[in-house]
C-alpha cells in the first residue's frame, strides 16, 4: 500500500497551494493508495477529513508537522493542538505518552548550502545530531530535497538502525507523490497506520521510478 506521508494543503498550511479536493483527485489519478495531511502545527478536523474521504477511492489520514528546536518532525497518532515551537524533548514526551510516532522530517535540508557539505560532514558526524535521539524514524525520501540530501538521511538512518519513510512534502499539486512510503499490509484507518508504523513494516520508495530503497 503506497501512501504519501507528507503533504501540505491550503488554507491550513499558508505556504501551500494545494486545494484538498484537487489533492484527492490527483492522488487517485496517480494510483496512490493513501495520503496523509501533515499541515504545519494545524490538525484537520476529523469531520472535514471524513467529508473529503467520502467520495474518494483512497485513504486519507491525519498527521502533523511540528517545528522544534531540533528541526521539523512529522507526528502521527498525536492530536494535541499545539501552536508554539516546542523543545524536542517536550514533544517526544507528549507523543510517547499518547502512543504516537515521530519522524525526523528532511533532516539534512540545505546542508550543502549552509556550508557543512564543504566541510565534509561525515555520516558519523551527521548521525550525532540530537534530533535522532528523539524520533522513531527518519524521512529518507523527501520530494523537495536533492538526492544528496536524501542520501545523507538514508545513510544516517542505516547507521542508527532507524526505519526510513518517504513523502513528497508537496506544496503544489505537481509535487505530489515524488516519494511515498510502501506499507506491507493494507491500512484502513489511523489506528492501523500507527500500528504499522510502530511495527516498522514499511519502506521508502521513489514513486514511479521503480527504484526502491531498502528500508
Ligand atoms: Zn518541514
Ligand atoms: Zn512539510
Amino acid at each position: 500500500m503506497r501512501i504519501d506521508l507528507h503533504i501540505h494543503t491550503s488554507p491550513l498550511s499558508a505556504c501551500s497551494y494545494i486545494d484538498p479536493r484537487d489533492l484527492v483527485q490527483e492522488a487517485q489519478r496517480l494510483k496512490l493508495d493513501g495520503i496523509c495531511l501533515t499541515e504545519h502545527q494545524v490538525l484537520w478536523d476529523p469531520d472535514q477529513v471524513d467529508k473529503l474521504a467520502r467520495e474518494a477511492a483512497i485513504k486519507i489520514f491525519r498527521g502533523n508537522e511540528f517545528t522544534t528546536n531540533q528541526g521539523d518532525v512529522l507526528v502521527f497518532g498525536f492530536f494535541e493542538d499545539i501552536k508554539e515551537l516546542l523543545m524536542i524533548q517536550e514533544l517526544r514526551e507528549k507523543v510517547q505518552k499518547a502512543g504516537g510516532y515521530m519522524i525526523a522530517a528532511h533532516p539534512f535540508r540545505g546542508f550543502k548550502t549552509f556550508g557543512i557539505g564543504q566541510l565534509q560532514m561525515t555520516v558519523e558526524q551527521a548521525s550525532r545530531r540530537k534530533v535522532f535521539e528523539f524520533v522513531d524514524a527518519v524521512e529518507i525520501g523527501n520530494g523537495k530535497l536533492s538526492p544528496d540530501e536524501n542520501d545523507m538521511a538514508r545513510k544516517v538512518a542505516e547507521t542508527l538502525n532507524l526505519p526510513g519513510t518517504g513523502g513528497s512534502d508537496a506544496h503544489r499539486i505537481d509535487e505530489l507523490a515524488t516519494w511515498v512510503t510502501a506499507f506491507e499490509k493494507n491500512i484502513e484507518n489511523e489506528q492501523e497506520l500507527l500500528k504499522e508504523l510502530h511495527a516498522g513494516r514499511f519502506r521508502a520508495t521513489e514513486f514511479g521510478s521503480g527504484k526502491t530503497e531498502d528500508r
